[in-house]
């Protein structure tokens, strides 16, 4: 079974550890079910002082030299190296992220985008500009508010809190009160590391009470958030009250769009990895698979077959690629959503709303492939959030494109074709924020973020920087 968990799980509020005021929110293992800590179900009122202490700290760290700032980040990387294997134990234990994934990826991520934060603050980010009479300089836009998923705790945390930090804003975090316990340790890292009091805080809890006080509240100056379409609908309706600025990322629906010059086999079994990354729950996640009509068949085939050796299993062996879900109640949601698939008429190629045999315990979803998917049907149109599988046949590229940019989302996608050309033309016709060819690697120094529903703003690299800063205009 996992390592044992040995995260703080009490708030960081100006430099001071609060135990808080007794409700506590239990945190449970989705593999075993079993409750393995507790964090404070925090308060309004724990949400005003972590955004005092922030607004209090923030003039002293603004002025910090960039250097200093440099240093004390570098030490928080190497703080996250120094602990990767209790980092991704942790993110198993409390997601059931499979602890290859968890070590192949959800640590060394972060560790990719906080190198590219500090290569950025190395080469003098953020550059001043003359434009004609102007000098135009960039600033920290003040106290952030930083809301994040339980999916990839760590990378989440670090994607928002890095580079705000590094550019000079003081910040608030509030993670998921679904996997608060990598958000402990990197806490216990970031105080490590000589965080000034007040410039990092966290307050535990959940989204209506702590996240909507810290949306609120008048000291803070923008709020950064990543999770569902729905919650950030709420945040941004909430913030506009104050016109706050608002970075969000959120859901996804991403299409892998296999044109028929590619080679279908490697296509197919790369978009079943694409789809199941961390059991089904990757906002870019490739839930729909686009292949041509006349191969519709033969790709269902493969892709049943690839995805049959996704065998639940505990995450916390090296062996198991598909973990639990989240929760018991996303796996009601996921299970929901493959009867309203076999209830719309699409072919159940693999998988189904049972339980899989081989696991007594756990979040357990039975990997599954639909086929004659059309791309109207709701598992067609909704983020599922779970190892579910939708194969769209279409006539003709234009078809597939349309098809693709046919959902509220517009996150990720996948093109493949034998002429990378070819994926090129189509890459730049699909509405969404970050497009792979042929399984291109992840770049953790690229700009990610959505079109349309899956978001506004970017995250990662000096993108990600510029989120967390105002522009000024000086005329002389
Ligand atoms: P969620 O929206 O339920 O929760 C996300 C965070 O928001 C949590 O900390 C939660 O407590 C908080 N929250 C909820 N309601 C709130 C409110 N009214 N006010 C303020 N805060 C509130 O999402 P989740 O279930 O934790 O995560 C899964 C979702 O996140 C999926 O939809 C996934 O696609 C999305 N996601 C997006 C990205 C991206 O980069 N685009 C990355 C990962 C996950």
């Amino acid at each position: 079974m996992a390592a044992p968990v040995t995260a703080r799980t009490d708030h960081l509020i100006g430099g001071e550890r609060i135990t808080g005021s007794g409700e506590r929110i239990d945190v449970v293992n989705p593999a075993t079910e079993e409750v393995i800590a507790s964090v404070p179900a925090g308060t309004a009122e724990e949400a005003d002082a972590a955004v005092r202490a922030a607004a209090e700290a923030f003039p002293a760290w603004a002025a910090t030299p960039v250097a200093e700032r440099a240093a004390i980040l570098a030490r928080v990387r190497e703080g996250m190296k120094e602990r990767f294997d209790e980092l991704a134990a942790t993110i198993t234990a409390e997601v059931g992220t499979p602890i290859t994934f968890a070590s192949k990826a959800q640590v060394p991520n972060p560790l990719g985008i906080a190198k590219g934060v500090l290569a950025e603050l190395a080469a003098g980010f953020p550059a001043e500009e003359e434009i004609g009479n102007s000098l135009v300089v960039r600033e920290p836009v003040g106290v952030v508010a930083a809301i994040t998923p339980w999916n990839f705790p760590l990378q989440q945390i670090v994607a928002k809190i890095v580079p705000a930090l590094a550019v000079g804003c003081t910040v608030v975090l509030k993670p998921s009160e679904v996997a608060p316990l990598t958000a402990g340790l990197l806490a216990e890292i970031v105080e490590a590391a000589g965080v000034p009091a007040g410039v990092f805080n966290v307050v535990h809890g959940t989204g209506p009470v702590v996240g909507e006080a810290l949306v609120s509240h008048p000291l803070v100056d923008m709020v950064s958030f990543t999770g569902s379409t729905g919650a950030g609908r709420r945040v941004s309706a909430l913030a506009a009250e104050s016109v706050k600025r608002v970075a969000l990322e959120l859901g996804g629906k991403s299409a892998n769009v296999i044109l028929d010059d590619a080679d279908l086999a490697r296509s197919v079994k790369l978009g079943v990895a694409y789809c199941y990354l961390n059991n089904g729950q990757a906002c870019t996640a490739w839930s729909r698979m686009l292949v041509p009509a006349d191969r519709h068949d033969e790709a269902v085939e493969i892709a049943a077959a690839a995805a049959a050796k996704y065998a639940p299993g505990d995450p916390a062996s090296p062996e198991t690629r598909l973990g639990p879900v989240v929760s018991a109640a996303q796996r009601e949601r996921v299970v929901g959503y493959i009867r309203k698939g076999v209830e719309e008429g699409a072919t159940l190629a693999l998988g189904g709303p049972e339980a899989p045999e081989g696991v007594e315990r756990g979040y357990f979803v039975r990997p599954t492939v639909f086929g004659d998917v059309s791309p109207e049907m709701t598992i067609a149109q909704e983020e599922i959030f779970g190892p579910v599988l939708s194969v769209i046949p279409y006539r003709d590229e234009d078809e597939a494109v349309r098809i693709a940019n046919s959902t509220i989302y517009g996150l990720a996608a996948g093109v493949f074709s034998a002429d990378t050309e070819r994926a090129m033309a189509v890459a730049r016709r699909l509405r969404a924020g970050s497009i792979d060819i042929n399984g291109g690697a992840f770049n953790t120094q690229a700009p990610f973020g959505g079109y349309k529903q899956s978001g506004n703003g970017r995250e990662f690299g000096r993108h990600g920087m510029e989120e967390f800063t105002e522009v000024k205009a000086i005329q002389r």
